[in-house]
């Protein structure tokens, strides 16, 4: 559903165009992360999403909430109980086994019941395959406005959710107001949010609703599962340690290099959109706006520019090491450590350096 957008004010917040917001926008309070688990296991992004969310409750003086759908059993109720540990003052939940496995239709009417009966302010998700197919979704049936892939999210003086991302390829940023409809969604891609701290609490509210629905209305049947669903979920995103090589590599051979750079550190291997685009790796690799978001302690990017669509993906980063041969390359204005050099010679150096002087215990140590 197509967004009210407004020009942002310079100093963020929105331009002068402000109305008074209508009254039965007053029915709408509390900001909700959806708790994105399936057979049990919750994608992280979630526990990202309930530390982004518990800034914006604790702006507008409301609750924070999970909402945890799933079949019934000991998965979603660690899941809800986990919600508590990382921030959600309650949780709403659904049981069902129509919620056994990942299906948009019973999802769909599990959320919008949901919205529609305890009315959220804010209602964020994870921008996964799985979140962005459902949010979407949710979306289109409640007619409100969803902004995908957000970067940034604040609220306004009068409570409006200031959801920003990039536009135009990536080279601004924007600020887009859900104005007219409640509630107000986005979605934010993994690792974006930095992981807040797990507290051990009890969860104390835990609110059950029922799901209005039979198999007999659910178009989609789950017939199998591919064996590696999970691989998917590759742990580039969540990695400590990741080298990642673009373009200036010159050549798919010279990507042996990076990987073998990345197997000495106990490392992931990435690399830059072109570098994909030519097929010299494969798509869950790429690094960036468009590619993965990542956080490692330590990012090293050999033979990349650092155009800001990479830039995105990495800044989070603790340390970044790049090497470029060229010395005004932009990945030098954000990186930590920069070496101007061939980074097809200086790759297989490195690599004979840290096998001779990393004993294995030493790489566990890096990536713990
Ligand atoms: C909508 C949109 C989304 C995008 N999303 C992404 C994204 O998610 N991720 C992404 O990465 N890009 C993305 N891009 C592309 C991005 O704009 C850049 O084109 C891309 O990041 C450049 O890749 P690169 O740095 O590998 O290649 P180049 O820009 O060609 O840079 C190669 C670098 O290698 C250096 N070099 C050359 N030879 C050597 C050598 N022997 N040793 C060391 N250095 C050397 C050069 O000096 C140069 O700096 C997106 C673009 C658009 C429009």
């Amino acid at each position: 559903m197509a967004e009210a957008q407004k020009p942002p004010a310079a100093a963020g917040g929105r331009a002068n165009t402000k109305k008074a917001l209508p009254d039965h926008f007053k029915d709408y309070k509390h900001v909700w992360v959806f708790i994105e688990q399936e057979r049990g296991e919750v994608h992280p992004v979630s526990w990202e999403l309930l530390g982004a969310g518990r800034a914006l409750a604790t702006k507008l003086g409301v609750d924070l909430a999970a909402v945890v759908l799933g079949s019934p059993g000991e998965g979603v109720r660690r899941a809800a109980a986990e919600a508590s540990c990382y921030g959600a003052d309650l949780v709403y939940l659904v049981e069902s086994d129509l919620l056994a496995n990942y299906r948009n239709e019973p999802y769909t009417r599990a959320m919008t019941d949901l919205v529609n009966t305890y009315k959220p302010e804010i209602l964020l998700l994870g921008a996964t395959t799985l979140g962005r197919d459902l949010a979407g979704a949710v979306a289109t049936t409640l007619l409100t406005g969803l902004t995908a892939d957000c970067t940034a999210l604040d609220v306004d003086t009068d409570g409006s959710l200031a959801a920003t991302r990039p536009t135009f390829g990536g080279s601004l940023l924007c600020t887009i107001y859900t104005l007219n409809y409640r509630p107000q969604m986005a979605t934010v891609r993994p690792r974006v949010m930095p992981m807040p701290e797990r507290i051990e609490r009890p969860l104390t509210r835990l609110i059950e609703h029922p799901l209005n629905m039979v198999e007999d209305d659910v178009v989609t049947k789950v017939l199998s599962f591919l064996p590696d669903r999970q691989s998917e979920k590759s742990s580039l995103a969540y990695a400590d340690v990741v080298v990642a090589g673009g373009l200036g590599l010159g050549s798919q051979e010279n990507f042996q290099l990076v990987r073998q750079l990345a197997s000495v550190l106990g490392a992931e291997f990435g690399c830059s959109r072109p570098v994909v685009q030519k097929g010299w790796m494969a798509a869950d690799r790429q690094i960036g706006q468009t590619g993965k978001t990542i956080r490692p302690r330590l990012y090293i990017a050999a033979g990349i520019s650092g155009a800001v669509q990479h830039r995105v993906g990495v800044e989070g980063a603790d340390l970044i090491v790049a090497i470029n041969t060229d010395k005004n390359a932009p990945i030098f204005d954000f990186a930590h450590v920069g070496i101007v050099t061939d980074a097809v010679r200086l790759l297989p150096a490195l690599t004979e350096a840290f096998r001779q002087r990393l004993s294995a215990s030493t790489r566990d140590r890096i990536a713990s």
